[in-house]
């Protein structure tokens, strides 16, 4: 059933599928789509029929095995007729034995007594025979027995029998029943067939007829093109023609252009170089100019002081003119500064202008202009070769100050006191007078003195003098001058290096006893070193004084920062004191005021004459490069812009002709109020070498 169900589903398919066919129009490729699905059919058919042969197969085996099964059934009928046929006659001579031991028994008890012996024989063999036809009896029941289970087997064959049969008849039927649908199917099929190679001719026949339609339009087509063709022909020569000239044309111009290319580009190339070398040659005439520019200010600077006659002409051409110089000068980074990103750099330079410094605070750029700035990889050499024209103009009677300012560790004592390898300004400038005093000796004859002194907590120590821990005043000359000096400072006359070297090493003792923690101490206070240039010139008897003060100043950092207290708290807030009295006094002098400060601390007072209208000042700012420091580096930087906008007055020489200047006085009044410690100003301490003692005096006395 399952399979007729399925052969009904193919076939209603395929009636779909031919219904399909017929609805679809005839398309030119008809005959191919025809012949495939005729193939296929073709295929389907072999299929089916194949599957017809099975099945016949099949039967013919369940025909087989319907046969094997009667067989089998007439063999038992046959085995059970002959059992039966056994058991009756078995049956039947039994029952013959019995009726003959019957008889005999009745024929023995019918003799007489004489047989009595027979009897008795008899009576022996009677139970014998009893006994047999026990077993005979027990015998005949089993073979009842047998023959009814054999008819209850044979019964059972028969309705297995019976069965088989009806199962036969049955697929019998189902094999006529499939054998009719097959053939119908067929039939069905070969129709179709018939049907498709119908409309597959058909669709042929319409499919050639159109073709034959077009092709004669195409015909037509054909020779309505060659015509044009004929027409074309002349016109497609001219435009091949010109085709391969464009072609030719085409193919050169990559050349072309090229060349174009490569000479624009080398014209280009030598306009840029041309500019290139123009702008070098232009870069390098704008730095020499600028370097000559500040070489001429410095000059102006140097010669306002020097020759007063110049000065109507800087105040007329309005060109401002500043006395106080500052520098900056940036120390490497060294291993106190430690490692990590604390210690890393945070100043840089200008390659082209070496008064620009770059500071990077709190990851923003700032940037100052000074007069100059030195790099870490300045050598003291390179410093005192900028400051070497202040210390000559010395000898020529000005009043010249040298500060170096900045926090603790910014190099302010390296720069100027040095190591004894290298050593800083002060000894540089001492031995720079020398040799300018020595050159000069055949018209002038010259003097100088050293004083070193430290201004610590307001109060001024004298580090030549025998007792380092008096407090000394600083008083008003009395003879009217409005000069200041200082009684009982130690001044000593010295000759050569070896005798400044003595001197430093004595205030440098006198330092020590008295302070057990010197680098603490030094950084808390301010050290001066007061060099007194006094000449006369032999032939005219013009006298001049110049003072040179070197003041390697306390360290600049702040208080709050460092939350000090007590003793240190003291201490710091008498260097804020100070230094910004510094500052005050410079600012008043640069907005040209009645009143200038110098009173406010004991620095700027002692200081006064080196600092107002007539001297010259230069500060070197001390700088730490590194990240740590930026905060202080800022403070410091800002400090030394504000300084350097200070305008002085014209500077004057200080030379008088046969009259005392106030520091002479100064020194007069020493020697004669303090007898001992000028007997020690005439001598280097623990020499002897330039001891000449009396010489001042007697030198004082005319003038005195
Ligand atoms: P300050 O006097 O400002 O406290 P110092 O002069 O004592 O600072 O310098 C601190 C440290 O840095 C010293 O060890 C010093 O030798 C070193 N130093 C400072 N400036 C320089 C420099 N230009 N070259 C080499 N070392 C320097
Ligand atoms: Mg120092």
């Amino acid at each position: 059933m399952v399979e007729n169900e399925r052969l009904r589903q193919e076939m209603r398919r395929c009636e779909a599928e031919l219904q399909e066919l017929r609805a679809k129009p005839a398309a030119p490729c008809a005959g191919c789509e025809h012949s495939q699905e005729s193939a296929q059919l073709r295929d389907r058919l072999s299929q089916l029929q194949l599957e017809v042969a099975e099945n016949k197969s099949m039967l013919s085996e369940l025909n087989l095995e319907v046969q094997q099964k009667t067989n089998r059934l007439a063999e038992v009928e046959l085995r059970l007729k002959d059992c039966l046929a056994e058991k009756a006659q078995e049956e039947e001579r039994l029952s013959r034995r019995l009726r003959d031991s019957h008889e005999t028994i009745a024929s023995l008890r019918a003799q007489s007594p004489p047989i009595k012996y027979v009897i008795r024989t008899v009576e022996v063999e009677s139970p014998k025979t009893k006994q047999a036809l026990n077993e005979s009896q027990a015998r005949n029941q089993h073979l009842q027995e047998q023959v009814a289970m054999q008819r209850q087997v044979l019964k059972e064959m028969e309705q297995q029998l019976q069965s088989s049969h009806q199962l036969t008849t049955q697929l019998r039927a189902q094999i006529a029943m499939y054998e009719a649908e097959l053939e119908r199917a067929h039939g069905q099929m070969l129709e179709e067939m018939q049907c498709l190679e119908e409309d597959k001719n058909r669709a042929i026949e319409e499919a050639f007829a159109r073709a034959q339609v077009e092709m004669k339009a195409v015909h037509e087509n054909l020779a309505g093109v060659r015509t044009n063709l004929l027409t074309l022909q002349p016109a497609l020569r001219t435009l091949t023609n010109d085709y391969n000239g464009l072609k030719r044309q085409v193919r050169g111009f990559p050349l072309l252009l090229q060349e174009a290319l490569k000479s624009v580009k080398a014209e280009i190339g030598q306009a840029i170089e041309e500019v290139n070398s123009n702008n070098q040659e232009l870069l390098r005439k704008y730095r020499r100019e600028l370097q000559l520019r500040k070489k001429c200010h410095n000059e102006l600077v140097r010669l306002k002081g020097e020759a007063p006659a110049l000065n109507w002409f800087a105040q007329e051409e309005n060109v401002p003119i500043r006395n106080i110089r500052v520098i900056a000068r940036v120390r490497p980074i060294t291993k106190e500064d430690g490692e990590g990103p604390e210690a890393t750099n945070a100043v840089t330079f200008d390659p082209d202008d070496d008064s620009i410094i770059h500071l990077l605070h709190k990851g923003k750029p700032v940037s100052f202009e000074l007069d100059k700035v030195f790099s870490p990889r300045a050598s003291q050499q390179d410093v005192f070769q900028e400051v070497q024209a202040l210390i000559t103009s010395c000898i020529d009677g000005y009043n010249v100050c040298i500060f170096a300012y900045g926090q603790t560790g910014a190099g302010k004592t390296y720069t100027m006191e040095g190591t004894p390898e290298n050593p800083g300004i002060n000894q540089r400038a001492l031995q720079l007078l020398f040799t300018e005093v020595q050159e000069k000796a055949s018209d002038w004859e010259y003097t100088i003195t050293v004083s070193a002194a430290e201004i610590y907590n307001e109060a001024l120590r004298d580090l030549l003098g025998q007792e380092p821990q008096e407090k000394l005043e600083i008083r008003l000359c009395p003879d009217g001058s409005g000069q200041l000096y200082v009684p009982g400072l130690t001044e000593f006359q010295v000759q050569s290096v070896e005798d400044i070297n003595k001197v430093f090493e004595f205030g440098h003792t006198n330092r020590t006893t008295e302070f057990t923690n010197l680098n603490e101490h030094s950084s808390r206070s301010h050290a001066l070193l007061i060099v007194t240039v006094r000449g006369v010139d032999c032939s005219t008897g013009l006298r001049t004084t110049g003072k040179l003060n070197l003041v390697d100043l306390a360290g600049s950092e702040r208080v709050g920062k460092s939350g000090a207290e007590g003793s240190r708290l003291r201490e710091a807030q008498h260097i804020n004191k100070s230094l910004s009295a510094l500052g005050d006094v410079i600012a008043a002098l640069r907005s040209r005021q009645g009143h200038v400060p110098f009173r406010n601390s004991k620095l700027t007072y002692l200081l006064q004459d080196s600092l107002s209208g007539d001297s010259k000042t230069l500060m070197v700012v001390q700088v730490s490069p590194v990240e740590k420091n930026t905060s202080e580096t800022l403070y410091s930087l800002k400090f030394a812009e504000r300084v350097r906008s200070v305008e002085l007055g014209p500077g004057s020489r200080r030379a008088e002709l046969g009259s005392w200047s106030s520091q002479e006085h100064l020194e007069w009044e020493s020697a004669c109020q303090t007898p001992q410690p000028s007997a020690r100003a005439h001598s280097a301490p623990g020499s002897g070498t330039t001891s000449r003692p009396g010489s001042m005096r007697r030198r004082l006395q005319p003038s005195a």
